[in-house]
């Protein structure tokens, strides 16, 4: 790992914030991406989040204002939210790595390096957050975190990691896949989401899982399974 990406997860090991957290990624430079970025986009939301999304990196637009989830994209993630019954102040939002991978004037997908430069970053949120249910957009945020390959066959379903069991970890198609769909997954995302909204409802989680919730201080309610 290069010396720069070491002093930054030492850094990043330190977090203390939200705030601190951003602060740390808009004057990163632990890898190349730093170079040709407008700005850096770091994660978005509460520290108090149950949910976490963790998309691939920024595009364009994320790019140009600095933030996760804008333009097209960000209406369709917004959409999904609703119908989750959670909004952003709810939830964290982020990315694996924080600034723009792309060549000419396309997108690409980020580098091994560069995943690694800017894991200290995820790490970090990981470890201020704490959150109850990830969710991988797409496949590279799938492989990542998982080691599993394959976002069509394992999206909306649940896995766990031996190391954290405690953590669900449930897979949707990245927003971009939507906006452009052209394979005819939006049926099938409308199914995922209801699958979600059904788990977060289980767990207590967001307005549906009001119930539990109030079950659970009547002390009511049994422990949530996935
Ligand atoms: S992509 Fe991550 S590691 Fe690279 S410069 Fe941006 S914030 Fe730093």
């Amino acid at each position: 790992m290069p010396k720069k990406a070491r002093t930054e997860r030492r850094r990043a090991k330190k977090k203390t914030t939200c705030s601190d957290l951003s602060k740390r990624v808009k004057v990163c430079t632990a890898c190349r991406l730093s170079k040709t970025r407008t700005r850096a986009v770091p994660a978005e939301g509460t520290h108090k989040a149950k949910v976490m999304f963790v998309g691939i990196g920024p595009g364009r637009q994320e790019d140009e204002a600095g933030r996760p989830f804008v333009g097209q994209s960000g209406k369709w993630f917004d959409r999904s939210l609703k119908r989750i019954g959670l909004t952003r102040e709810e939830v964290w939002v982020t990315n694996l790595v924080k600034c723009r991978p792309f060549e000419g004037r396309r997108n690409r997908d980020p580098r091994a390096n560069e995943l690694a430069a800017c894991a200290a970053h995820l790490d970090a949120e990981f470890e201020l957050v704490k959150p109850n249910v990830v969710v991988p957009l797409g496949n590279i945020p799938l492989k990542h975190l998982l080691g599993l390959d394959g976002i069509t066959k394992k999206r909306g379903m649940c896995f766990f990691k031996e190391d954290d069991p405690e953590v669900v970890y449930f897979p949707l198609l990245h927003p971009a896949v939507l906006v452009r769909d052209k394979d005819g997954n939006l049926d099938e995302y409308g199914v995922d989401l209801r699958n979600l909204r059904r788990l977060l409802a289980r767990l207590g989680i967001g307005k549906y899982g009001k119930k539990v919730r109030e079950q659970r201080k009547a002390g009511s309610a049994g422990k949530s399974a996935c």
